[in-house]
């Protein structure tokens, strides 16, 4: 079984070494292909890539012509990898190549078309950063269409037939967590202890981080539009109430004047309401204004190989 191993590269120059070492020393009794992904490095990474390639044949790069992100990387290793497995992996061995040849095992077993990694502990990350993350992920499982397991990577070794379903989900907005999910397909998970970056520097930062959150609650929740019509419903039924009281006490009590107070925090209350609900529809219009483009998920300039699909 030919395993094809995607591995998305930004600015990892000083990491390739080190993880390509790890990863043979690891696998040498698999049959395995690389495929790493440069995804518009603005440092040394493709010429370490060209390097790789050229003295392994068992090692293919696609570089893109810009920095497209990581999901769109991994989309375009997974589009183009031909093995019987494929994998996805980082390239800061924070995804052990070790449980490789265990999760191929396991898959050559039949069982399964899936065998995923998480984390059970998320040591020697901010503290923040993994309160955090363990919120998203108890409120996505709440309120999406799409469970997402606490700790899950995007490290996993899936069989063709499932590699076929996440290529034919060719939606732009990629989250891929959401995506394995929603494919379907029997999943083993194993568990591992966190490992940190062995060089180099996260790409993440705070913001980042809050757009992959965004992205994943709006790509796979209609929760928020179901929220925001509850509300309005919610406010309606009250300022009808309100408005027989208003019309009561005028009538009957002969009270004409309201407190200006209360009036104020009605009209402050219910313009922030209107403001969020139009951003929360706008989040999912402006999804729709890039689904209908249709642009693209990737460009290559360049590989080692000519027969892969460079634009997708
Ligand atoms: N990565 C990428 N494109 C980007 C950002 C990151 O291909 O725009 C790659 C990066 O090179 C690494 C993987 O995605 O192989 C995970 O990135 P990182 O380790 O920075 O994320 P973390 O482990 O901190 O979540
Ligand atoms: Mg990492």
């Amino acid at each position: 079984m030919l395993i094809s191993v995607v591995v998305p590269c930004y600015n990892e120059e000083e990491m390739l070494p080190v993880f390509l070492k790890e990863f043979k020393d690891m696998c040498k009794n698999l049959d395995y292909e690389l495929w790493f992904v440069n995804d518009g490095s603005i440092d040394g990474t493709l010429e370490v890539l060209r390097g790789f390639s050229a003295k392994d044949e068992r090692i293919h790069y696609l570089s893109f012509s810009r920095n497209f992100g990581k999901e769109s990387a991994i989309f375009a290793g997974l589009c183009n990898a031909g093995g019987d497995y494929v994998t996805v992996m980082d390239a800061d061995l924070q995804d052990p190549p070790e449980l490789l040849s265990r999760m191929a095992d396991i898959l050559a077993e039949g069982r399964y078309d899936c065998v995923a990694a998480k984390r059970v502990s998320r040591k020697g990350e901010p503290i923040v950063r993994s309160l955090l993350s363990k919120g998203f992920y108890k409120l996505i499982n709440k309120i999406s269409d799409v469970k997402i397991v606490d700790g899950a990577r995007d490290y996993r070794l899936m069989s063709r037939k499932m590699v076929d379903a996440v290529i034919a989900m060719s939606e732009y907005n990629r989250f891929s967590k959401g995506i394995f999910d929603w494919v379907g397909f029997k999943t083993h998970w194993i568990s591992y202890e966190n490992v940190e970056r062995k060089a180099g520097k996260t790409k993440w930062n705070i913001f980042g981080l809050i757009k992959y959150a965004v992205d994943g609650f709006f790509n796979f929740s209609q929760a928020p539009l179901r929220i925001v019509s509850s509300l309005g419903v919610l406010v309606t039924f009250f300022a009808f109430v309100y408005i027989i009281y208003i019309v009561y006490s005028k009538y009957v009590n002969g009270y004409s004047i309201e407190g200006w107070t209360s009036m104020t925090s009605i009209i402050l209350f219910l313009g922030g309401l209107q403001l969020l609900s139009i951003g929360i529809i706008g989040q999912y219009i402006a999804r729709i204004f890039l689904e209908t483009k249709n642009r693209p998920h990737y460009i290559v300039s360049e590989s080692d190989k000519d027969n892969i699909i460079k634009i997708r």
